[in-house]
Formats: structure tokens, sequence, C-alpha cells
């Protein structure tokens, strides 16, 4: 089956009792056991959902992985994963990675014993250099946030796997129908399901897609933590889901089509977008990429004053953090989402603005940018 079809089918059978055609959400802190010592495959919801197992199935078969867990949030994925390590254990991230990644890894799992060092991860050389005995993951996420960095995922796990190490991916600005970083070695896929997955700006969640053992290890860590989606958010998240396809498409053309629009604008100094034949990961992200995505950054010409009065100014790209919903957002990085790397090696230009493109028309789009940059 194509990508398409399993994002409507896998998981998804209809209900068996009734023959509903949508997964229920099975509102439900526990289930009846027919006898002492036996149950249905489900006891308690903290352990097991059957709504959350639908998405489970569907999220696997999207990334081609044996199986996938779902957490309460893209920060209780990636926490449950770093919860694999013991103290001593070393982490490469790259030094533009998620500012939440960055933030759980340096105040709390470092407060435990993990070490990390941020490089860019573009330049594979630096990448090598940071090996340390105890390196156990290489953490990649790609495209980046907010720089559009492309990283090349085949040779990051070739690294990784050389050194007896593990390539995590986050793929959750490209998506599994843009991007299936296991195709490229990646050992575990990481996603906030908050983002494109669930696609709608009315959900928050995670996920992790791998093999069976490394899953059976993080339902257990899950299990024992707790950080599980509720059964309507997985439900919403499936929902979202079954559109994945066609709205990857609409955003990546959508956000082509800006992203040329903003660099031949005169009050646009830089536009980062993967797309563009000049950006510095346009062949790497035309190899392991199936289009570019919804995200555009940019520089505006004139300082951080101001990049603030054109995210305040648009009207249709709502100034708000968080993308990868229908509707169009904008947001200040510096300010907004990465004020927490301010002052280390993450720190963003003050000039640069984030977008998500969502898939209204582009040419409403493309007026509101053009009366904000006005
Ligand atoms: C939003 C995001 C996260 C964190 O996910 P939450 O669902 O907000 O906890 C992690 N990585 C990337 C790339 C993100 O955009």
């Amino acid at each position: 089956m194509q990508f398409e079809t399993r994002a409507i089918h896998v998981g998804q059978d209809p209900d068996p009792r009734t023959g509903a055609v949508v997964v229920p959400i099975y509102q439900t802190s526990t289930f009846a056991q027919p006898a002492v010592g036996e149950h249905t495959g489900y006891e308690y919801a903290r352990t097991g959902n059957p709504t959350r197992t639908a998405l489970q199935e569907c999220l696997a078969s999207l990334e081609g992985t044996e199986q996938a867990v779902c957490f309460a949030s893209g920060m209780a994925a990636e926490d449950a994963i770093l919860r694999l390590l013991a103290p001593g254990d070393h982490v490469i991230m790259a030094n533009d990675v998620y500012g939440g990644t960055w933030r759980l890894i340096t105040k709390v799992h470092a407060r435990y014993g993990i070490e990390v060092s941020a490089v860019d991860m573009t330049d594979l050389d630096a990448v090598a250099a940071a090996f340390r005995p105890t390196t156990r993951f290489v953490w990649a996420e790609t495209p980046s946030n907010p720089l559009l960095k492309i990283l090349d995922l085949a040779a990051l796990a070739e690294l990784a796997h050389d050194r007896d190490a593990w390539l995590v991916a986050d793929n959750t600005f490209a998506t599994p129908y843009l991007q299936r970083p296991t195709e490229f070695g990646a050992d575990l896929v990481v996603h906030s399901t908050t983002k494109y997955l669930g696609g709608h700006s009315d959900v928050v969640g995670g996920a992790v897609c791998t093999d069976e053992q490394t899953a059976a290890d993080l339902a257990f860590l899950q299990n024992a933590v707790g950080a599980v989606p509720g059964p309507f958010d997985s439900w919403l998240t499936l929902r979202g889901v079954k559109t994945l396809g066609v709205r990857m498409e609409k955003h990546s053309e959508n956000a082509g089509r800006i992203a040329n629009y903003l660099a031949g604008h005169a009050a646009v100094e830089q536009v980062l977008y993967p797309g563009l034949a000049d950006h510095a990961g346009h062949d790497v992200a035309a190899r392991q990429m199936s289009a570019f995505g919804g995200m555009v950054s940019f520089r505006v010409a004139g300082g951080a004053d101001a990049a603030r009065r054109v995210a305040e100014r648009t009207e249709l790209f709502f100034l708000a953090e968080s993308l990868g919903g229908v509707e169009s957002l904008i947001e200040h990085p510096g300010i907004m989402t990465h004020a927490s790397v301010a002052g280390t090696d993450l720190e963003v230009a003050d000039d640069l603005l984030r977008i998500s493109v969502g898939i209204e028309s582009a040419d409403d789009l493309l007026a509101d940018l053009e009366r904000a940059l006005g």
C-alpha cells in the first residue's frame, strides 16, 4: 500500500463490535478483565489504550519502523529517549537544535550526568571530531529550527554506527511524507506530533518510531514515568494524519512560492529555505526529501526593530509560536521560541523571522506579506 492509503487505513480497521469506520475514542481509565490474571490486551490506560494503539500502528507504518510509541508531547518523547542513557553518556547535537531539546538536555539530563556537545552538524568533520568513547547518540534535526539547515542523514548514520552510537532524527519539520530517516540509517525517529502530524494546531503530542526492542524499552519507561497521550488527543492526531499527504504537498507548494517571492524582495536580507537553489543544503535536501516543506525563515533588512514590525503587521499570518498547522503563523525566534538559548552557542540573529506557511491560498498569503513588508 502507498503512503496516503496507509495514513488512512493502517491500525484503523472498522470497529469489530459496531462497524464504526472511525477508531473510537476509548475514554476509559481501566478495562474489565475476563478472569484474574487474564486481560484483553488492555489493563490500565497509562499502560495502553486502543485509540493510542491505532495511532502508534499508523505512525510506525508511515515511518517504516517496526513500532511507534506515542507520548503526551514531543518533549516527553525526547525525555524518554534520553532516559535510555546512563550517567557519563554523551550526546552530539546540532548547534541550532530545537530550543526545548537543548533546555531538556542541559538543564535536566545534565543533572543526572548526561553530557552534550553542540556542533555545526552540516560540517561532518566537526561531527567526527566531537565523538568521545562515551558518545551514544548523534541527535539530528533536519530541516533544523529556525535556521532550516539540512543535515546529511546517511553520512551522520555512518559516522554514528562506525562508533557504536545511534542516530536519533527529529523528523518534525519534514514528516514521514517528505522524509523517512530510517531509510538513511536513523535508529530512532522522534516527532512533535503537535506540528504537521496533528496538523490543525489543536493538540499537543509526541512519538518515537523505532525497532521493536527499543520501543519496548521506551514503553517501559513511559509506563513507569506516565507521560502518555490521552485517548482524545490520540484520536485528534490520528484524524490529522489521514490528510498528511495532501497537506504536505500544499504546504510545500505555498512555501516554495513564498520563499521565491521573499528572495526577490528589497526589504528582505536573506531567505532560508532548502528549496532555493542557493541554500547550502539544497542538494542534500533534494536527495533525502521528496519536497522542501512548509517552513521558511528570513532576515529582514533594517534589523531587529524592522523584523518585529513585520511580525506584528501580518494579518493572515498569526503571530504565534508553534508550526505545522493548516493556518499560517509568523514568529520572532530570538524573542519567542528561542529565547531560552539567548547568550549560548544556539543564539539566533535578532532580525530573523520564521514563518510556518499554511494551506490557505498562496495569493492571499503573498498579499499579506506584501502589506507587512511595505
Ligand atoms: C515543537 C518541537 C518539539 C517539541 O515538541 P512539543 O510537542 O512542543 O513538546 C521538538 N522538536 C521540534 C523540531 C519541534 O518543532
